[in-house]
């Protein structure tokens, strides 16, 4: 098959071209239809190298995907075009610069970190939110920090980004990134000062048009680390996303940004404090109601809103210390179903389980002094089965 002409090598900035269609055939993909389109020139960026494809349309018509194979650019169209005639497409210019920004950023973070530290970049991957480079070899929070720094002041001083197609023999003099994986013409990108890399990606003409790089996330991968960064507009809309939450935040707690941990801190603690006073609370009126229930009374059933499970099995070791025949505690409501815990000095407890279950399809079991589980009944039904 004729191998495509990639308008985007040399132009990184036309966003409109024509072409002609060289092929076009259905494809199905699970339950949507889909036409692959071959034509002698593109603009647009496949999937490649880990970067996401460009987007946009062909003939007015959704491209839906851009692969590539064997220097075949392959355009997934939401509708056929016609074979040998001639087509105009048009790719999202911000879609395409927001990648643009992302991945020349990568190239200045790589070759920094390949000229300090001596770390290759093993792993790339750039998509719609976010951008991941894989190192291999550890960097220290700090020295993340540094390369971030070094990083936005190539950005400030605005160099100009090269694109070149060397020859094989001036390939073997040049030291550059990415070596090994380029097969035929390779193309290099050089930021003077900062990265020579070897790549088929559009690149922003000069680096002040990056705008910025941010780490925002450091983490272990392999022996070595996965960074992940933003930059230019991508960076600025999670900033906003960011300064949003802290905003709330900061209202919902009453504290300025340097004071929203201690502020979290305070709320764990008054929160940790009132479940414990909740508990002794709860542990008091279990007593006082235990102690209503009439001496005489061979069975007892308790029913609750709402119990923990120690204040229940409490209550329980209490009722059968006191009455001799099946005692129960049972928390949670008749319409969302009960948890409960029964215990008997006199009686096999795991009888009472076996007829909860037999009755409302109850789930639990245990020894013959003590059993529980739960079940879905009401009070009334509950008490008819086990009284
Ligand atoms: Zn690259």
């Amino acid at each position: 098959m004729e191998t495509t002409k990639k308008l985007y090598d040399l132009d990184a900035y036309g966003t409109e071209f024509e072409a002609k269609v060289l092929t076009c055939e259905e494809v199905k993909k699970k339950d949507t239809t889909g036409y692959a389109v071959t034509l002698d020139q593109t603009l647009f960026f496949p999937e490649e190298g880990g970067q996401s494809p460009d987007q946009g349309t062909i003939n007015g018509i959704s491209v839906l995907d851009v692969q590539i194979k064997k220097d075949v650019i392959i355009h997934t169209l939401a509708a056929p075009v016609e074979v040998g005639s001639t087509v105009k497409g048009k790719i999202d210019w911000k879609h395409r610069f927001y990648n643009m920004q992302q991945h020349s950023g990568e190239h200045i973070f790589s070759g920094l970190v390949h000229s300090r530290f001596g770390y290759e970049n093993v792993g790339f991957h750039l998509s719609d939110q976010t951008v991941t480079m894989d190192f291999n070899g550890v960097l220290s929070e700090a020295d993340v920090a540094e390369v971030e720094y070094a990083v936005n002041e190539a950005i400030i001083k605005n160099i100009p980004i090269e694109v070149t197609f060397p020859t094989k023999e001036e390939l073997e003099t040049l030291d550059y990134r990415s070596k090994i994986e380029i097969e035929g013409q390779v193309r290099i990108v050089t930021i003077p000062g900062y990265d020579v890399c070897a790549c088929c990606a559009p690149h922003v003409k000069r680096t002040g048009e990056i705008g910025m790089l941010k780490v925002l996330n450091v983490q272990s991968y392999k022996g070595g680390v996965r960074i992940s960064i933003l930059c230019g507009f991508r960076a600025l809309l999670e900033f906003r996303k960011k300064a949003e939450v802290l905003s709330e935040l900061s209202a919902k707690l009453s504290a300025n940004q340097e004071g929203l941990g201690e502020a979290v801190d305070k709320l764990k603690n008054t929160n940790q404090a009132m479940k414990a006073k909740l508990a002794a609370a709860n542990e008091k009126m279990m007593q006082q109601k235990l102690s209503e229930i009439p001496a005489e009374q061979d069975d007892a059933l308790l029913f609750e809103e709402d119990l923990d499970v120690p204040v229940m099995r409490n209550a329980v070791n209490a009722l059968v210390e006191a009455h001799s025949g099946i005692c129960g505690i049972f928390a949670g409501s008749d319409a969302d179903g009960y948890h409960y815990i029964v215990g008997s000095r006199s009686k096999d407890c795991r009888e009472a389980a076996a007829a909860l279950r037999e009755k409302f399809g109850a789930k639990g079991g245990g020894k013959p002094e003590m059993v529980q589980g739960s079940v879905t009944a009401s009070e009334a039904d509950i008490r008819s089965v086990l009284e």
